[in-house]
């Protein structure tokens, strides 16, 4: 029986192996029959019918994703996207010059204890 889809054609995915699950599918119980559902992130909120059983079952909305994130237009998360490599290319930079103090740290630490060893074996 071809179910009527809603217009971006979320459906649940059927006889989903393990492997095949993505990080942004979203799994479920259906709360009428029990059956694990699996459904691409975009049907977060949405109101669809079970594979199995037929009934309407409300997609979960999984933590920490707003639901205003799927609405948002593609150069708005394009923009998002670039800030975030910003982000991303300013935290190597730091890492890198934290590398290095380390690199110093470790250094004057090896001449202290050397210094150390000395003093202990002069005594
Ligand atoms: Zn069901």
């Amino acid at each position: 029986m071809a179910e009527v889809q809603n217009e971006e054609e979320v459906s649940f995915r059927e006889d989903v192996d393990e492997a095949e699950i993505r990080d942004t599918d979203i799994v479920f119980d259906c709360p009428h029959c029990g059956k694990n559902l699996v459904i691409d992130y975009r049907g977060a909120g949405l109101q669809i019918n079970c594979s199995e059983c037929g009934e309407s079952v409300l997609v979960p909305i999984p933590d920490g994703m707003e639901l205003h994130d799927l609405d948002l237009d593609p150069g708005e998360i394009l923009k998002q996207l670039f800030a975030t490599r910003r982000n991303y290319q300013k935290a190597e930079l730091e890492i890198r010059s934290l590398q290095a103090r380390l690199v110093q740290l470790q250094e004057t630490l090896g001449v202290m204890q050397e210094v150390i060893a000395e003093g202990l074996s002069a005594s």
